[in-house]
């Protein structure tokens, strides 16, 4: 188990977790009746004709809501389907939340079991979209952004948490296994390993390059990555995979590693629960688990204002119901006493310059926010640089009148993508 001290060790710095050398196993957390996987939802159609209340399912299973449907859940656990309802996310989007009573006995879904002996990128994208860490493929299969290099993530993006820190050291088999699977399922022989520092020993016959980063944030996001690593400066509007470069995570290459040397489709997700009084656990548990069982496996109480963060510290997304499952990316679990939130407050802006200052990408944040406040999201791409913004949250974090200029920011790119994508379908 890892204890430290939330207050003392990272926010006054803005250090990394740096895990120590030799780690304890993840702690498991059993789901305790029920597990829930939400499942992107394409299509106004109700109710689901390929899965239905009642139904069996197998540890494993590929689930969809409609025969014609491309996307699709696994079922991380067996059992039979007690409830498929609505669930609505961040900027509105929309997801069927299928609910799962679990059985007594595991049995597992053979389906992928058959392509183990034949990995194919078709084959990935088949089964393994939904494995812990998300493996991007998707990215992989596009072939209007073709991808000349994969960078994988062996340190966590964001603060307090050790989540990729500790698969890269306890998983670096799957991890070799899953570079190799890449290599023979793609054309992409570029493979660059992200590690901190002073982890970089031991890591040579992995089949990739293996690069070391500053230990303080934001060094771990992607665009700082291309930078410093790379050497690339993204231009504004412009993505990493426009570049060419598929950032993954460790979990999701070690996912493809296992998922094919093993046999099974690998269900049980890696996280850092961060709680109240500042401990830190990595633990494991099933995709799907409910908070509530998570949190009452280590006597975490809930009261009113408290907070619940999935995510790190600086880019975050807040949750409001004990219910919400770990998802398949949850990398931590950040749990805040109501005295410890930042709230958001309508102060308007002093014009301190906090904000400009801290900002990585140079931004004059300061106008920046006024436009976003406005809700004139052009504008503020076209002439105040919001798509140099590299998401750091840094901003936020440092605002005196305590601006919720990182949801801002997420909330305007969200829209402008929205609108790119609206304009190119209807082309
Ligand atoms: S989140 Fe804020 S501080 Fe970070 S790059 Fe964007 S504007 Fe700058
Ligand atoms: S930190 Fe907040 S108050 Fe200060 S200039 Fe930036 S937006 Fe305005």
């Amino acid at each position: 188990m890892l204890k430290k001290s939330f207050f003392g060790l990272v926010i006054p710095q803005f250090e990394y977790e740096r895990l120590p050398a030799i780690l304890p196993e993840a702690e498991k957390v059993a789901a305790s009746k029920t597990i829930s996987l939400f499942h992107e939802k394409n299509s106004d159609q109700n109710p689901p004709t390929s899965i239905q209340i009642g139904d069996e399912v197998n540890t494993g299973q590929k689930i969809s809501l409609f025969a014609d449907d491309p996307t699709y859940v696994i079922a991380s656990a067996s059992g039979t389907v007690s409830a498929i309802s609505p669930h609505t996310a961040d900027f509105g989007k929309t997801y069927a939340a299928i609910t799962i009573d679990i059985a007594e006995t595991e049995t597992f879904d053979d389906q992928f079991k058959t392509h183990t002996q034949s990995p194919t990128l078709e084959n990935a994208l088949e089964y393994l979209a939904s494995a812990p860490g998300c493996p991007p493929l998707q990215t992989l299969a596009d072939s209007e952004k073709p991808i000349k290099a994969i960078v994988i993530s062996g340190v966590d993006s964001d603060l307090l948490t050790g989540t990729r820190q500790y698969i890269t050291s306890t998983q670096l088999n799957d991890i070799k296994d899953g570079i190799q699977i890449l290599k023979n399922i793609t054309d992409i022989d570029r493979f660059i390993l992200v590690t901190g520092r002073d982890t970089i020993q031991g890591y040579g016959h992995i089949g990739a390059d293996v690069k070391s980063i500053d230990t303080t944030y934001p060094a771990a996001l992607p665009p700082m990555i291309m930078k410093n690593v790379l050497g690339e400066i993204i231009p504004a509007g412009k993505t990493c995979e426009e570049m060419g470069v598929c950032f993954m995570s460790a979990e999701a290459v070690a996912s493809i590693g296992r998922a094919y040397t093993g046999g099974q489709l690998p269900v049980h997700k890696i996280l850092t629960l961060i709680t109240k009084d500042g401990n830190q656990r990595l633990i494991e548990t099933t995709i799907g688990t409910p908070i509530k069982d998570i949190l009452s496996a280590y006597g975490v109480v809930i009261n009113e204002e408290d907070r619940i963060v999935f995510g790190g510290p600086m880019t975050g997304s807040a949750v409001y119901s004990l219910d919400q499952p770990v998802l398949p990316d949850t990398d931590a679990i950040l749990v805040l006493d109501r005295a410890q939130a930042a709230y958001s407050s309508d102060y308007p802006c002093i014009n301190c310059g906090d904000c400009v200052r801290t900002c990585p990408a140079q931004i004059a944040v300061n106008m920046l926010v006024r436009f976003l406040e406005a809700g004139q999201y052009e504008e503020a791409a076209d002439n105040y640089d919001l798509n140099s913004c590299i998401d750091c949250g840094l901003c936020s974090y440092v605002c005196v009148s305590k601006i919720p200029i990182f949801q801002y920011i997420r909330l305007a790119k969200y829209e402008l993508d929205r609108a790119k994508t609206a304009e190119a379908t209807d082309v």
